[in-house]
């Protein structure tokens, strides 16, 4: 693949420096059979530094996932070679299924069938909290 000439796929702009690796592992993107570029550290006017994701291919991404992780990325959808759709995330107000709660006592350690499931609750913060038990979520890296 030319780096910065994609027919159909996606870019993930602006992301923290560093913090590129970390995305690729969540999204599983070492699974995919097509071609992944991942540059780390390029210059951005805006950030000093960031990084960049490049994915050979259109596939389906949970924006509520990828904007937890880290609300400053910009998706950018290319379909032939043309920006087809770019999204801004945010913090989603919810999240399910991607950090547990380690409250023992919390529903959610003796229901193994429900679903984990934080709720935004300080914006500035980050702070996310259990919905069955409003335990804070566990730290995350950044
Ligand atoms: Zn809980």
């Amino acid at each position: 693949m030319i780096i910065g000439q994609i027919k159909d796929g996606i870019v993930l702009d602006h992301i923290t420096a560093g913090e590129s690796i970390h995305i690729y592992d969540v999204l599983g993107l070492g699974k995919l059979d097509c071609t992944v570029a991942m540059i780390k550290n390029a210059e951005s006017k805006k950030m000093g530094k960031k990084d960049i994701i490049k994915i050979g291919q259109i596939i389906d991404l949970d924006f509520a996932v990828l904007g937890y992780l880290d609300p400053g990325i910009t998706v950018n959808i290319i379909r032939d070679g043309k920006l087809d759709k770019r999204e801004h995330l945010s913090l989603p107000e919810r999240v399910k299924g991607i950090i547990r709660c380690k409250n023992p006592r919390c529903i959610t350690s003796c229901e193994q069938e429900l679903e984990h499931e934080f709720k935004l609750t300080d914006r500035e913060n980050k702070v996310y909290r259990c919905v069955y038990c409003e335990s804070k979520a566990p730290e995350q890296t950044k």
